[in-house]
């Protein structure tokens, strides 16, 4: 059935309802369940299926990997951070900027309703120190294992190696298998959760944006978030120090700061509180072309204590040794303070002022195949309360492919399960109606 001639088979449908009511039970005919297709196995897929198959839809679940769930399985090398804890208000402030639109949708499905999901299927979740939910087991593989077998058993027909390459004429999607050969497709309702474009190994590259775009529909470019930063260490700080963490420090720029720990790199910096700023500094570095960042190497003193310390007699000491033994700071942060300026001042109070303020000049992201997640995608602006695209009536929309983001911390998941459910229920809803 195509979803162009779901009306037609809505009336056919309502015609059969009323004709049963007048027949003995044994001869009544059971009306045809609606059929639904959802592309993109990820997160946001497999929940919009999940909610699809309990509305009573035959579902069918394509994706184009050997296998389901890749980059939700790499999500779980690193603990699964599946949500946070903090209040609604701080919670809904970590998107609010980029998209209005996703509040509503994440106050359907709440961090709370993740949590309850994630216990059901045997993995209760916990917080830990910092206000990160994670699952008891810290990993994904245990989840998904249950997940995909509740939906096999909910009658979720699950189809790897199938890729999307296209819209036909009649807004059906066109999905070839691994030959590249197409397959024939009967869908009353379609879900898109293609994922952004970060670590395309795992499955998403992003290549939907031209499809939609042909179909008219408007998308932000995606580009690099929580994502490292590039700048032009010389030769030897880079050769002697890639791979070193600097911790702990306080990162900031635009007004913002944040502390954490960062890693040096070959070609920059990253690690978690560089990807906390990745929003504001990739957007400056657009406009500008490049973004000085502030590192603060002893963001447990204030300028005046560690005047008071670097105040001490050096007593024939190297500077190195001077600097480690009164301010404390690793063999990195020194070599860091010498990348920015060669000649270390010799006063102590301008000296502070640097540890405390250490000016790194970034010049760019690191290429988006290598962040943790994308921003920019389908805008909110193009789909309906239920995430259904305007120029693609019965096409549903959801997870990372949408126009959002958010820092790490659980957010990301949660968003990608909040937009799932709620693009699955709505197109159950649509397929109840009648369109
Ligand atoms: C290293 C790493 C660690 C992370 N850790 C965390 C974390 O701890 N907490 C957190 O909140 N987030 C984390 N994330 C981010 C999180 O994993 C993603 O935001 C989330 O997986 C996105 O879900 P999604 O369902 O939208 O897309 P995806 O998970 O990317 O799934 C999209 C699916 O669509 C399929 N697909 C794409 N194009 C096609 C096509 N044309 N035809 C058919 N199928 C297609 C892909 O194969 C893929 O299976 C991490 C990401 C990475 C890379």
């Amino acid at each position: 059935m195509r979803l162009s001639d779901l009306k037609l088979a809505r009336s056919f449908f309502d015609g059969n309802r009323a004709l049963s009511e007048n027949l003995p039970a044994q001869a009544q005919i059971e009306p045809k369940p609606a059929t639904a297709i959802v592309i993109g196995a990820g997160p946001a897929g497999l929940m919009a299926a999940e909610q699809l198959a309990a509305s009573g839809c035959r579902v069918t679940v394509f994706d184009r990997m050997p296998s389901v769930g890749r980059k939700f399985l790499m999500a779980g090398r690193g603990g699964l951070n599946l949500t946070h804890s903090e209040d609604k208000d701080a919670f809904l402030a970590r998107y609010a900027e980029a998209a209005p639109g996703l509040a509503p949708v994440l106050e359907a499905f709440p961090p709370s309703a993740l949590r309850d999901w994630a216990a059901e299927l045997g993995e209760p979740t916990f917080v830990g120190s910092s206000g990160r939910v994670f699952p008891r087991g810290f990993k994904a593989s245990p989840l998904l294992r249950a997940w995909l077998r509740r939906l096999a058993r909910a009658g979720v027909t699950v189809r790897p190696r199938h890729q999307l390459a296209g819209f036909g004429p009649d807004g059906l999607p066109i999905i070839q298998d691994a030959m590249g050969q197409p397959v024939p497709v009967e869908a009353d309702v379609v879900v898109l959760a293609l994922g952004g474009a970060s670590w395309p190994r795992l499955g998403s590259t992003g290549h939907w944006v031209d499809m939609l775009a042909a179909r008219g529909v408007s998308v932000r470019p995606l580009v690099a978030s929580n994502c490292g930063f590039e700048t032009a260490w010389s030769e030897m700080f880079s050769s002697r120090f890639a791979g070193t963490p600097l911790k702990p420090l306080a990162l900031s720029f635009g007004g913002r700061e944040v502390r954490g720990e960062a890693m040096v790199t070959a070609q920059g910096l990253e690690g978690g509180a560089i990807y906390a700023l990745s929003a504001v500094l990739r957007d400056a570095i657009a406009a500008q072309g490049e973004a000085v960042l502030n590192i603060d190497l002893r963001p447990d003193l204030d300028v005046s204590a560690l005047v008071q310390r670097l105040s001490r007699p050096r007593a024939g000491q190297s500077s190195a040794t001077f600097l480690r033994k009164a301010a404390g700071l690793q063999p990195v942060a020194v070599a860091l303070l010498r990348e920015v300026s060669r000649e270390l001042p010799a006063e102590a109070e301008p000296l502070a002022r640097l540890i405390k303020a250490v000016p790194v000049r970034l010049t760019g992201p690191r290429p988006i195949e290598r962040a943790i997640s994308s921003a920019g995608g389908v805008r909110f602006s193009d789909c309906d309360a239920g995430l259904m695209l305007t120029k693609l009536p019965g096409v549903f929309v959801c997870g990372e492919m949408l126009d959002w983001e958010a820092p790490t911390g659980g957010y990301l998941l949660q968003a990608c399960f909040a937009t799932g459910f709620v693009a699955g229920r709505a197109a159950a809803q649509y397929v109840r109606r009648g369109a």
